[in-house]
């Protein structure tokens, strides 16, 4: 039962572990992704500014071309130099003069064929741009229109990886990487956690950014030693209480069948006067006998001619003693079957053992048995109801008048007080026959009997107070002859021994 919850709430903690685990790296994973958003984002408008410069840097150069015939190569020199130099990305100007044949280089920047070929093919005064270096490199070509023709190109060769660099650090593990969209050609879009064509109409262009992290990421070790401790934690504290409910439910449990118990051994008390009754009227005799018998000799005295009057005290002093005498018997009938609430108490085991004695000696003479309380003289205190342990002690003095009845040779039924370590033992022996093999193995069962008229209660519900009271019970054959019963209960100290007189 334990061990099965435990398993259950281990299955439940690790669980609950991987379920952390799992909702870390969701949400490593989104922020991550956020993260690479805004970075791609800001990237695209930064990419996207650097390439409207372009766009402004070749008009700018395209109008100093057309200023003079031939152009200014000078003045068209220092300008290109100065532009390179604010914008490391533009690796090289150049202008080539398509007039001459082959086209030339004016400021040998760039490959004068590739730039004529561009030119030729770029309509009215478009700009061309063209991949260098497996895409490395990137080449913008413009043509300087006057009047319609022109016979100067200009060429812009700008480096891709500065282009595409960024000014703020991009997420740990992320690479971009900036592309011409070719004319007519739909590259395949590589995995990427982020694409977008950058907004110019003169150089298509495409961003993409790249991460090389785990796309679940492990959480690190200090969340996962605080995910550990955390969930030990609300393991320990959902055991504990279920534990706590368990055991709440088993003292609920417990004080049913304590009521139970009490009221069953209310009925057996109840049950038991009957056999009682013939020893309570041979009881009673006595002192109603007396009693007459004084109330007589009194009124004798009284029709003398002179009365004695210390003969009278007597009388009516013996009258009063045997009628005190009557009502103890009584008192103590009424106490024992009275339905008192249990009541826990420092219980003098030999004074118990004498008043089942005393319930119990009519039935004895009854039989023509003994009944007697013997023992080591320790005289030991417990802790029980004195009623409840009274009725075990009956029960048991009882089965062994029983036991004893119509036997031949001697009749005998003993209590014995001692002590065994920090235990009272209370023992009842008797001289009859002792306990049948089955009676051995089913003693405490409820409703086993060997008797005609028998309930078979009686030890049960011995073994049920007993526990109570934190004891054992057991009964076995004694060693020379007839059964023996013994009750051990936690002894209490002898200090209690005043309370108990109280
Ligand atoms: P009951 O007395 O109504 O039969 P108990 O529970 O007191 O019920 O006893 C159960 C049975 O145990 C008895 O019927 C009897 O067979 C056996 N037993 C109890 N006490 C003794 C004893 N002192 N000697 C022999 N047998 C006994």
């Amino acid at each position: 039962m334990m061990r099965s919850r435990r398993a259950a709430i281990l299955v439940a903690g690790f669980v609950a572990f991987g379920l952390a685990c799992a909702a870390y790296s969701l949400n490593r994973r989104s922020h991550a992704a956020a993260e690479l958003e805004e970075a791609g984002r800001t990237l695209h408008r930064l990419i996207s500014q650097r390439v409207d410069q372009h766009d402004a840097h070749l008009t700018s150069l395209s109008a100093l071309v057309q200023a003079a015939d031939p152009a200014p190569v000078a003045t068209v020199e220092q300008v290109a130099a100065s532009i390179i130099r604010f914008y490391p990305r533009i690796v090289g100007i150049d202008v080539v003069d398509l007039a001459l044949s082959p086209p030339r280089s004016l400021l040998n920047a760039a490959d004068p064929a590739m730039v004529a070929a561009e030119a030729g093919q770029a309509v009215g005064s478009n700009l061309r741009t063209r991949a260098l270096d497996g895409g490395n490199r990137l080449l913008l070509v413009k043509r300087a229109l006057t009047d319609g023709v022109g016979h100067y190109a200009l060429a812009l060769v700008i480096d891709m990886a500065r282009l595409s660099a960024s000014d703020t650090p991009l997420p740990d593990g992320t690479q971009a990487q900036l592309r011409l969209i070719e004319q007519g050609r739909t590259a395949s879009e590589p995995e990427s956690a982020f694409s977008a064509e950058i907004a110019s109409r003169t150089q298509p262009l495409r961003l993409t950014l790249a991460t090389s992290a785990p796309d679940w990421p492990l959480p690190p070790p200090a969340f996962l030693a605080l995910a550990v401790v955390l969930v030990a934690l609300a393991a320990l504290l959902v055991d504990r209480l279920l534990e706590a409910r368990i055991a709440a439910r088993e003292a609920a449990r417990k004080a049913v069948l304590a009521e139970q118990d009490a009221r069953l051994a209310h009925a057996g008390r109840v049950n038991a006067m009957g056999e009682l009754a013939s020893g309570i009227a041979h009881e009673l005799t006595q002192p109603l006998t007396a009693i007459l018998g004084q109330a007589q000799a009194g009124r004798r005295v009284l029709a003398q001619p002179e009365p004695d009057p210390a003969t009278l005290a007597g009388a009516f002093e013996a009258i009063a003693r045997n009628a005190r005498r009557a009502g103890d018997i009584l008192g103590r009938l009424r106490a024992w079957i009275s339905k008192s609430e249990p009541v826990v108490e420092t219980v003098d085991l030999t004074e118990l053992a004498n008043e089942v004695v005393q319930l119990l000696s009519a039935n004895a003479q009854g039989i023509g048995a003994t009944l007697r309380v013997g023992g080591d003289g320790s005289r030991p205190l417990v802790q029980a109801d004195r009623v409840q342990l009274e009725q075990v002690v009956f029960n048991l003095a009882r089965n062994g008048l029983e036991a004893v009845e119509g036997r031949n040779g001697e009749r005998a039924v003993t209590i014995e007080i001692g002590t065994q370590g920090r235990d009272a033992v209370l023992a009842v022996s008797d001289s009859g026959p002792g306990l049948s093999p089955e009676a051995q193995a089913r003693l405490f069962e409820p409703f086993f009997t060997t008797k005609p008229a028998g309930l078979g209660l009686g030890l049960a519900l011995c073994a049920r107070l007993v526990e109570r009271f934190d004891g054992v019970i057991t009964g076995e054959n004694a060693a020379g002859g007839g059964a023996i019963f013994s009750v051990r209960l936690p002894r209490v100290a002898s200090e209690a021994r005043q309370e108990a007189a109280e």
